[in-house]
């Protein structure tokens, strides 16, 4: 039986700019098992940031509604969601931007257990950053250290540090391992996957880099202009992507063996405006099975296999 942590349904993000309305997330659905991980993948631009700012309440949603276990917290005050932030953390794609420069790495991780008033005893907070520390394979000589002393793969494992000190249940990762070189980036998604494994976290998890998500990922979501275009368990995407986008960002990663290379499929044409968007499909202006009706309808986001869904009219019978 499924045990769903978050649900988010038909979450719209508008922005107002002088040149009409920014659709930058347009009627979102998915939800995430407890200690499952959903990779959202798609090019910048595509609403993926936005949609893990929204599902936190960093941005608040236009309309739709936000459900932790079974809770709509699209609904509660700022103080109530203070609260509700600790089990709901984010770690951010730049960990020197997101670090203040300022602080040691002990201040940097003890910071939210004293503004959330967690642990009183400066003793033993001090007790619990080291803990913290260790879970996160950073050596207690870093704990007086500034984060520019550090590398990349250091620094994030500081993000990751301060967001587990909440002992939060729910995770977004927003591009966690973009930034670091390709070693480092196996050490930290290795972590990353440990413990969820040990504290049972749930993630979301988002990059636009779809080899990154592939083992990393129970389930796969491609975005495309504010709107889910594909969504499905993680092998199955890789086995059969249906979305002729999917299989254009398919086409692009490197594969060892020549007999498992796809052909590569270069997308040309315009991206469409996500302001003042016209009723089409958003991704007719790039696609190579576009119809007439493309231009003048939005195919709608429909199953066609257990947990796979996709929107596109060439799926339609
Ligand atoms: Fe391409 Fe048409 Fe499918 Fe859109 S609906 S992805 S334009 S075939």
């Amino acid at each position: 039986m499924s045990d769903v942590l978050l649900e988010v349904n038909h979450v719209k993000k508008y922005f107002k700019t002088p040149k009409g309305i920014l659709h930058a997330v347009d009627d979102v659905s998915f939800s995430i098992d407890r200690g499952k991980t959903l990779g959202v993948v798609g090019e910048s631009g595509c609403g993926k940031s936005t949609t893990g700012r929204v599902v936190l309440r960093l941005l608040e949603p236009t309309e739709g509604s936000i459900l932790m276990e079974g809770e709509d917290i699209s609904k509660l005050n700022e103080a109530q969601m203070r609260s509700k932030r600790k089990e709901m953390q984010m770690i951010f794609q730049d960990p020197l931007a997101s670090l203040d420069p300022r602080k040691t790495v002990g201040q940097i991780i003890e910071e939210p257990l004293k503004i959330h008033n967690i642990i009183s005893s400066s003793k033993e907070r001090q007790k619990r950053v080291l803990e913290l520390m260790e879970t996160v394979g950073l050596a207690q000589r870093y704990y007086s250290t500034y984060p520019h002393e550090l590398d990349g793969g250091r620094r994030q494992r500081i993000g990751i540090a301060r967001a587990l000190s909440m002992r939060p249940k729910f995770i977004v990762c927003d591009e966690p391992v973009s930034a670091l070189d390709v070693s480092i980036q196996a050490q930290i998604l290795n972590l990353l996957e440990d413990l969820q494994k040990q504290m049972g976290l749930t993630y979301m998890f988002i990059t636009h880099d779809l080899s990154v998500v592939h083992h990393f990922s129970d389930d796969i979501a491609v975005m495309y202009l504010g709107k889910i275009i594909e969504i499905a368990p993680s092998d199955a995407l890789f086995a059969a992507p249906t979305h002729p986008y999917t299989q254009a960002l398919l086409s692009a990663i490197p594969v060892p063996k020549l007999e498992n290379r796809r052909e590569r499929i270069i997308l040309k044409g315009e991206i469409t405006s996500p302001i003042n968007l016209p009723k089409a499909c958003r991704f007719a202006s790039r696609c190579l099975y576009a119809t007439e009706r493309c231009f003048t309808g939005e195919p709608e986001l429909r199953e066609i296999a257990p947990g796979h869904k996709v929107a596109c009219f060439l799926q339609e019978k």
